[in-house]
């Protein structure tokens, strides 16, 4: 029992030590870490029973210091954005609650795997966001669009390449 117990603190300090070679962490307690991700401050929750259970990463918002699961805040957020461009780009392949690291979780896996997975989240959120963006400067009434037209729209729009399969 007492050998158990250690090889998974062994485990878990190793995982922890290669968060640590990316980004700054502050320990709240052994199961409790905090992690400043260059967008994020996030917080690993490490189960008891790791690492044949996924962490819990969490982001904390920066304001209220409310935490929310990072699959439950990129499902919102790109969400939010596939809605307003229904129509411009195919739907995604799958979604993000079924398809995330900790859904088919294996002890192989590390937790620098599942910040990596939220920074993939990250970007694919910023791609839409700026595809978003540049659709409505282009599309809005004023001197500067009076002569493009929606072909002309869509080809410039062609070189933002946004992950659309992800
Ligand atoms: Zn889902």
């Amino acid at each position: 029992m007492a050998s158990m117990l250690s090889k998974c603190q062994l485990r878990i300090q190793r995982d922890m030590d290669m968060v640590r070679g990316y980004y700054p962490v502050h320990e709240e307690s052994p199961f409790e870490y905090h992690v400043f991700e260059d967008h994020h401050h996030l917080k690993i929750v490490i189960p008891t029973n790791y690492p044949f259970h996924c962490i819990m990463l969490n982001v904390v918002n920066k304001v209220t210091h409310e935490e929310s699961s990072y699959v439950e805040v990129y499902k919102r957020l790109i969400g939010y954005y596939y809605h307003h461009l229904r129509g411009d780009l195919p739907s995604p392949g799958h979604c993000i609650c079924c398809n995330h690291i900790g859904i088919n979780w294996s002890p192989h896996n590390r937790m620098i795997n599942v910040i990596k997975e939220l920074v993939r989240y990250h970007e694919w959120w910023k791609a839409l966001r700026t595809y978003y963006y540049a659709k409505e400067l282009l599309t809005h009434n004023n001197d500067l669009n009076n002569n493009i037209n929606n072909d002309t729209i869509q080809y410039i729009l062609t070189f933002l390449n946004v992950d659309i399969c992800f």
